[in-house]
């Protein structure tokens, strides 16, 4: 298991999901957590009073609020950029609008958020990202959009870990397959096609995903950097 007392966490998009399931794994683990919601009110809330974490709410796809509530986290210890849309379709008949927004939140807000927190951030710190394996597979049409935007990841965690390697702060993504959530349900209509593409024929449960993040941020990891690591039980295998 790891241990993260004293240490300053900070989730971004974590009152459901993926999100929430980090927030009850740092939370568990000792560290002093806050997390950002942008519409679920009572859940955060919910999920505040359960974890001893503080909801905070502030919108990823406006630059300013993101860059104010990390800004008044002070020196993070870890940042966790979860929060992410997934807007998928036929490209010719897709709102471009709801692509603007989902590039927003799903590329500037992680970019913005992680400038933000280097200003101040201790020393060893760590920067995680969850991108997503069609950031490199892509087996259905509709996804080029998203895929985009999980794919910019790959290229920002690179260069970040380049920026602030020298103060032993590593960065990474973690890029899951399919992931029992609101956004993708296991009991999904899309469940048997995306199965097919997995040698391990079921949806993740988030704390899965928490726990390849517990492991980047703990002391074990400080030389795991710049780099992408796929949970997807063999979906792009
Ligand atoms: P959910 O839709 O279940 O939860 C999304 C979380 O992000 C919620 O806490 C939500 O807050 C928050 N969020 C969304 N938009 C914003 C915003 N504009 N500002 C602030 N917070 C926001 O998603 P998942 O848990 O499934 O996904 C989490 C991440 O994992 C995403 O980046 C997604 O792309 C990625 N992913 C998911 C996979 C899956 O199969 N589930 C697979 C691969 C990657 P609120 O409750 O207020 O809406």
């Amino acid at each position: 298991m790891t241990d993260f007392t004293e240490k300053n966490v900070l989730v971004m998009g974590g009152s459901r999901g993926i999100g929430a399931a980090v927030v009850r794994r740092f939370a568990s683990d000792g560290a002093t957590v806050a997390f950002t919601y942008s519409s679920s009110d009572e859940i955060a809330e919910a999920l505040a009073a359960e974890t001893g974490s503080a909801a905070l709410k502030a919108d990823s796809a406006e630059r300013a609020e993101v860059v104010e509530v990390v800004a008044q986290q002070g020196q993070l210890d870890v940042i966790i950029v979860n929060a992410g849309v997934l807007v998928m379709g036929d490209p010719l008949e897709t709102d471009a609008d709801a692509i603007d927004h989902m590039i927003n939140v799903n590329v500037r807000a992680p970019y913005h958020a992680l400038v933000e927190t280097a200003r101040r951030m201790n020393d060893n710190g760590r920067m995680i990202v969850i991108g997503s394996v069609n950031a490199d597979s892509i087996p259905f049409p509709g996804g080029a959009a998203y895929g985009m935007t999980k794919s910019a990841l790959q290229g920002m965690v690179k260069g970040f870990a380049r920026d602030f390697g020298d103060r032993g702060i590593t960065v990474n993504v973690i890029q899951p397959g399919p992931v029992d959530t609101d956004m993708n349900p296991a009991d999904g209509p899309m469940k048997d096609m995306m199965h097919s593409f997995m040698a391990i024929k079921r949806h993740a449960r988030a704390d899965e995903i928490a726990g390849m993040a517990a492991y980047l941020a703990s002391e074990e990891a400080a030389v795991v950097t710049g780099a992408f690591h796929t949970i997807d039980g063999g979906f792009g295998a």
